[in-house]
């Protein structure tokens, strides 16, 4: 197992730093009906924790993904073993990363690839989205010798799936009930909440509709991890193209960005581990509902594609109902 050695081997604590950490009991204090919540920015983005039980503190549940992103999993933090990795440092750990999600990578063809850090670094469309970097759009040449740079990892696709299955290990050990952890894109939905109805999860509308209203509302009970991808959430538009963070390893660049047909904006992936939901929705995106729901049928996973033009395709395992906006649940 890959998960279960991660935190063994790392003996070192590093201080939490959460920007803006809010931890907070809700209603009247802590009892097993009331939720205690805290965010906080983790992996370049906003981590929110909900657990309904006494037993677990959300703000050591924020610390596990401060701890992993810092110590392991950060291409840009120099305390981490993927950035030491990248300048050749040997990692069992990152080489056991690496080695599973080459299973996706075989599984999807090639349209999945924690190698193509070089090829992330080249377009840096997240450090473009952060402002903070102009966009150049880079040279035929340079694209070719980036896709030939294997030695870069990038674990940005998997890194908070991978989170998630570490709380989700965390929580067994606790007398936690129920508990919704959404880190980022990713979402873990555990146990049940006190008045046992289903729990909401929200998938963004990629059509950025002004009111932050989400384009649908997956409702679910028991355990599941939801991850998805858009082509909405790190871009840049430029001369009519959108350029995005989610890369197409097969070509060098952003999936879908020639503007032809019918095409993928969002993907979302619901299975029984973080890492699989995580790296399926990039992998899928990136496939197009072709071969996209084969792949996701052949990890037991569902699947909900929103396209350009505003259709919905999902797998067998979805009812889709229509009740002034669209909800999905598990068959
Ligand atoms: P996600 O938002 O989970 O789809 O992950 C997107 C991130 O994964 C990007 O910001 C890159 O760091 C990395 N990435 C982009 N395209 C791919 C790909 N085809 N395979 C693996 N990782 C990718
Ligand atoms: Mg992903």
């Amino acid at each position: 197992m890959i998960h279960s050695g991660l935190f063994k081997q790392l003996k070192k604590m590093v201080a939490v730093t959460a920007i803006g950490l809010m931890v907070a009991c809700m209603m009247n204090g802590c009892g097993n009906l009331a939720p205690q919540t805290a965010s906080g920015l983790v992996m370049d983005t906003v981590f929110t924790v909900t657990v309904y039980g006494d037993e677990a503190s959300p703000a050591e549940i924020l610390e596990i993904g401060e701890r992993l992103d810092t110590e392991v999993l950060s291409k840009f933090s120099e305390s981490s073993l993927v950035y030491e990795y990248n300048l050749g440092a040997a990692s069992e750990v990152v080489e056991n990363l690496i080695e599973r999600c080459d299973g996706i990578n075989s599984a999807s063809a090639g349209a999945f690839d924690v190698r193509l850090g070089a090829l992330s670094d080249l377009w840096n469309i997240d450090g473009v989205a952060k402002g903070e970097t102009e966009f150049r759009l880079p040279a035929s040449e340079a694209i070719e010798t980036a896709l030939e740079n294997k030695d870069i990892i990038d674990l940005g696709a998997v890194g908070k799936g991978i989170y998630l299955d570490e709380v989700r290990t965390v929580l067994n050990e606790k007398n936690v009930t129920g508990a919704v952890i959404s880190a980022g894109g990713s979402i873990l939905i555990y146990g049940a909440k006190p008045d046992g109805t289903p729990f909401k999860v929200g998938i963004k509308d990629p059509f950025e509709s002004s009111d932050g209203t989400p384009f649908g509302v997956i409702e679910l009970t028991g355990e599941h991890f939801i991850s998805t991808s858009g082509s909405y959430e790190r871009y840049i538009d430029e001369g009519g193209v959108r350029y995005h963070h989610i890369l197409d390893p097969r070509t060098g660049y952003p999936a879908w960005t020639n503007g032809e047909g019918i095409y993928p904006v969002s993907v979302t992936i619901i299975a029984g581990d973080g890492f699989t939901s995580d790296a399926l929705s990039t992998a899928c995106f990136v496939l197009g509902p072709g071969e996209g729901l084969e792949l996701a049928g052949q990890y037991g996973a569902e699947i909900i594609y929103i396209m350009n033009d505003g259709t919905v395709i999902t797998s067998d395992g979805i009812i889709t109902e229509n009740d002034s906006r669209l909800i999905f649940s598990l068959k």
